[in-house]
């Protein structure tokens, strides 16, 4: 067998691997066996191309090519595994924006490289689907790459996470999707002469600004959207990329990305109850409007106390939130679970669909630090317990657990399935302070008569209610 085909055939097993790895990865259980799959599958596919590309160049072939693409596979290695070591749990969601547009960045580059080299079918009848391989590549690329730019700026807070209100912005959007179509015609009908290459600048531009626009007027609570969303693009990018190299494996990996991406965006709109449409319109979790309403006081409470009443509980359920993240109070909490556990106390987990900054961001701290998986319930599942529920403890959640949801129809996140523990018969709220959460709404859980406030670091003071346990 020569090495075309030997490659073809391993790009066959690679990509049986991605799809071996992605049904992997949809249970806690056989997670770690997908992650397997996947990187093995990529070291295949890494391996037979740099294999396949250095046949291709050993008689008569460039003699930059191979050195060349060594250098990019080591530049590329030794900076990822050293971002991947030093990456945060909490920093993991700007890194992955980053990552995506790396991906649309490819694909413009490779959809540039498209169009100065010229099509790659045998037959000229055919060159105008190699032109359209290269517009719709270079399109969807564009606003892989800025849109993930703004959402890494975002997500690492260096932007505010506030709309940019222009206005018309949805006939921006519009127009601009249409211009492309135009533009697209009419590079496809070019004759290969200036005339077309301006008309790719201009695509390429329009794109640019126009995933700028799009993810810049998405509000704060519409992130976990648009996280899912770029990653779906950069799969598409990246399909895009493979039908102009030819390359089966990109198209099928690309695919893959693409529609779970596609999919993940799906189950996070059903979770906070928006179309899709609507979030890409933009404007929820804009900035609440100032109020001066009176919630009434909060009442605190100190670790010593909660121990005393976990310690006489039957029933306790623990909302986390992205604080637990920040404080990396995962473990605490895991060891206070196992204490009460015990003690004959039933503990659960309630995970909302959008805790954290990162889809399933609770589910991985809490495997991280060996928390049994059948007590952790999404919040579907634990919704309808809480009001037999003698403790909620919410453990830097806010977003996640707001009344105003559901209560107040001029909120900002109004419409948003949360975990009502509210209904639970005690309810501790885990915070450092009485600020808002991330899509920066006020929180009437704090003020509700059986709502105590622990403030401080959920670290410390898990790790408190874990010493007063004994
Ligand atoms: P929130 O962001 O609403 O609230 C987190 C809370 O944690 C804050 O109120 C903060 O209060 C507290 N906190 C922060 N640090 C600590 C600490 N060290 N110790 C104790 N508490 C701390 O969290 P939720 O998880 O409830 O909601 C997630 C939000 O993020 C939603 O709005 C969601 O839409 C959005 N989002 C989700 C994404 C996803 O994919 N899951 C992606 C992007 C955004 P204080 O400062 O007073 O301590």
């Amino acid at each position: 067998m020569d090495i075309v085909s030997t490659t073809s055939a391993t790009y066959i097993v690679a990509s049986l691997l991605f799809v071996l790895s992605l049904a992997g990865l949809s249970k806690h259980e056989s997670a770690k066996n997908g992650l397997t799959y996947g990187i093995v599958g990529m070291a295949v596919a890494l391996l037979f191309t740099v294999i396949a590309v250095i046949d291709a160049n050993s008689d008569g072939g460039s003699s930059v090519a191979v050195p060349l693409m060594l250098v990019a596979i080591a530049a590329g290695a030794a900076i990822g595994l050293w971002r991947a070591r030093i990456v945060e749990m909490t920093g993991m969601p700007e890194l992955i924006a980053a990552l995506h547009s790396f991906v649309g960045l490819a694909a413009v580059l490779i959809g540039i490289n498209g169009h100065i080299e010229g099509s790659h079918y045998p037959l000229a009848s055919l060159n105008n689907i190699h032109e359209a391989e290269v517009a719709i590549g270079i399109f969807i690329g564009a606003v892989t790459f800025t849109g993930s730019i703004v959402a890494n700026l975002k997500l690492s807070g260096r932007m505010k996470s506030d709309p940019l209100m222009l206005p018309g912005k949805n006939l921006i959007n519009v127009g601009s999707l249409a211009l492309f179509a135009v533009l697209t015609v009419v590079y496809v009908a070019g004759d290969g002469g200036r005339g077309q290459d301006v008309v790719l600048a201009v695509l390429t531009v329009l794109a640019l600004a126009l995933g700028w626009h799009l993810v810049a007027s998405i509000g704060g609570g519409d992130m976990p959207v648009v996280v899912s969303m770029l990653n779906s693009y950069s799969g598409w990018a990246a399909a895009a990329s493979g039908f102009l190299l030819g390359n089966d494996l990109l198209i099928v990996t690309g695919a893959l990305v693409g529609s779970s991406g596609a999919y993940l965006s799906y189950i996070m709109c059903k979770a906070m109850n928006r179309s899709f449409i609507s979030v890409i319109a933009g404007g929820f979790g804009i900035a609440a409007p100032a109020e001066d309403r009176d919630y009434g006081e909060h009442r605190e409470i100190q670790a010593d106390d909660v121990a005393e009443l976990l310690a006489h509980a039957s029933s306790v359920v623990i909302t986390p939130g992205y604080g637990m993240a920040v404080a990396q109070a995962q473990y605490p909490v895991a060891e206070m679970t196992r204490k009460l556990r015990e003690k004959g106390v039933e503990v659960r987990f309630g995970i909302h669909p959008v805790a954290g900054r990162l889809p399933g961001h609770m589910n991985v701290l809490l495997a991280e630090a060996k928390v049994p998986y059948d007590i952790v319930l999404e919040m579907d599942e634990i919704n309808d317990d809480l009001p037999d529920t003698d403790v909620v403890l919410v453990i830097g959640a806010n977003d996640t657990v707001n009344p105003a949801a559901l209560e107040e129809p001029s909120s900002p996140i109004a419409g948003m399935p949360v975990l009502e523990v509210w209904r639970a018969k005690e309810v501790i709220v885990f915070k450092r302070s009485m600020a808002t959460g991330y899509a920066g709404v006020q929180n009437p859980l704090f003020f509700k008569e059986n709502t105590q406030m622990l403030f401080g670091d959920a670290k410390d003071k898990v790790n408190e209610i874990v010493a007063a346990l004994g």
